[in-house]
């Protein structure tokens, strides 16, 4: 099939993007603005292949998702291209109102345009997939989980873009019969995730001897996803799930925060130990939390292992030790990054 990404030299798009040309015999078209967050560097490993094409623009830009569309003729649109730092939202909440709710509608209304002049068998088969966030759905008590029947209540300006998006498209799936997939997933981590992020920021700063800040107590928990198990998900959606219907995915990772932080110390120690002897566990300190910051994210991913057949293959323990290690191993893909002031606390409000 001939897979459309938007976003697809981000964190999670480019992971999808290897993952396809790497796995699969789809054929891959990259449609991403490079904004501050998107680098081709993320795609070099594949960007030899004659499967893969790469076409910079803007998702807000119709005339450009029209052209880039109509020139690739996909069978599906795996939508990813938002802008998506929590923090970075709080300080500049126009952005995000901008690429993901307005940029989404673009895209449904350049997908809908194609998709009514296609052939009939070629009109059924054609999938809109969006990717979507956990955090649509607020914040939870020390129980529960998130179900695909969990009310909205997005309290970021981030989430409540992506909240705004997530409707637009369950829209146009009621109102113009567009065949369309909407997945919710949990914070994902591992390769090239940019560095202004907890976990590559953490063991970026660790690296350099810097503090470690965490926000509050760091009593917050979010359920880990490990990006390469996510893109798999992403490929069973778009390929096997049910038009109109939304699938969860959360890798049954469950962590708070001051955890995640002390177990990339304890990796480091072992497998990068400090010169002079100490732990890089002494180098957390508190700071102030994040204003509306959530407590507690949890998936219930009961809906697309049951339908899906799809499972995380990695444990938090197994993933984290395995991006700690790349992280040391692709220094020159993330030093630049921090060089240009990316790890940078933003979001104070
Ligand atoms: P990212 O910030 O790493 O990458 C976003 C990509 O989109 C970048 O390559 C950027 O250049 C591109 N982009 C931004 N604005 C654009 C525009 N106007 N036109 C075209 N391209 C544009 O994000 P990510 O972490 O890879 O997230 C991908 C998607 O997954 C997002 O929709 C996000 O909301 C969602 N999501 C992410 C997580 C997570 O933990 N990272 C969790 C849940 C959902």
């Amino acid at each position: 099939m001939r897979i459309f990404v938007t976003g697809g030299a981000g964190f999670i798009g480019s992971a999808l993007v290897r993952h396809l040309i790497e796995n699969t015999g789809h054929e891959v078209l990259n449609f991403d603005k490079l904004t501050y967050a998107g680098t081709l560097t993320t795609v070099e490993a594949v960007a030899g292949s004659d499967r893969y094409r790469f076409v910079q623009g803007d998702i807000c830009d119709a005339d450009a998702v029209h052209a880039a569309i109509a020139g690739f003729r996909p069978d599906i649109v795996t939508h990813l291209a938002a802008e998506s730092h929590v923090d970075r939202s709080i300080d500049g909440p126009g952005a995000f109102v901008q690429t993901n709710v307005v940029g989404t509608y673009t895209m449904l209304a350049e997908a809908r345009a194609y998709w009514q002049g296609i052939a009939d068998s070629e009109r059924q088969a054609f999938r809109f997939h969006h990717i979507s966030t956990d955090e649509v759905y607020g914040s939870l008590g020390d129980t529960g989980l998130f179900t695909e029947d969990t009310p909205y209540d997005p309290r970021s300006p981030y989430s409540a873009s992506k909240a705004g998006s997530d409707h637009l498209v369950s829209a146009w799936g009621h109102t113009y019969g567009l065949p369309v997939l909407v997945t919710n997933c949990s914070n994902n981590y591992g390769p090239y995730h940019f560095p202004e992020k907890l976990i590559p920021l953490m063991i970026a700063k660790a690296l350099a001897g810097d503090p470690l800040p965490v926000y509050g107590k760091g009593d917050q928990v979010r359920d880990w996803l490990y990006v390469e198990d996510h893109v798999r998900a992403l490929q069973a959606v778009f390929e096997r799930g049910r038009p109109g219907r939304t699938y969860n995915v959360g890798g049954n990772n469950e962590k708070q925060n001051i955890t995640v932080v002390h177990t990339i110390c304890a990796i480091l120690d072992r497998v990068r130990p400090r010169t002079d002897g100490g732990s890089y566990a002494d180098q957390i300190i508190s700071v102030a939390d994040r204003p509306g910051h959530d407590k507690r994210y949890a998936i219930d991913a009961t809906r697309i292992r049951d339908e899906l057949g799809w499972e995380p293959r990695e444990t938090f323990e197994t993933g984290v030790e395995k991006t700690v290690r790349w992280y040391l191993d692709h220094e020159d893909w993330w030093r630049p990054l921090v060089a240009a002031k990316a790890t940078e606390r933003r979001g104070v409000a």
